[in-house]
């Protein structure tokens, strides 16, 4: 499953350069995650990093985006 910016985000830019595979965009108003490109880090971190530098805490699932964790391994190789 991606995840997904939500309204709450104040645009700090703490997420885009801790993401491993360059998922997140500076958005009007608020940043976006590229779907095709996140793989919840699976594949290079234990862990969603946005998430866990997000001071807004406005970064959920992506209820749209239901991904197996094989599937994002998967992903996460197709892109690197
Ligand atoms: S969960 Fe990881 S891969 Fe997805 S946008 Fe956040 S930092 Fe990037
Ligand atoms: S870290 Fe959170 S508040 Fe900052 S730009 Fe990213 S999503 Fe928005």
């Amino acid at each position: 499953m991606a995840l997904l910016i939500n309204d709450n985000c104040t645009a700090c830019d703490a997420c885009k350069p801790v993401c491993p595979n360059e998922a997140i965009a500076v958005g009007d108003p608020v940043y976006v995650i590229n779907a095709s490109r996140c793989t919840e880090c699976v594949g290079a971190e234990d862990e969603p990093q946005c998430q866990l530098v997000c001071p807004a805490d406005c970064i959920d699932p992506d209820p749209a985006c239901k991904e197996s964790k094989d599937e994002l391994m998967a992903k996460y190789h197709s892109l690197h």
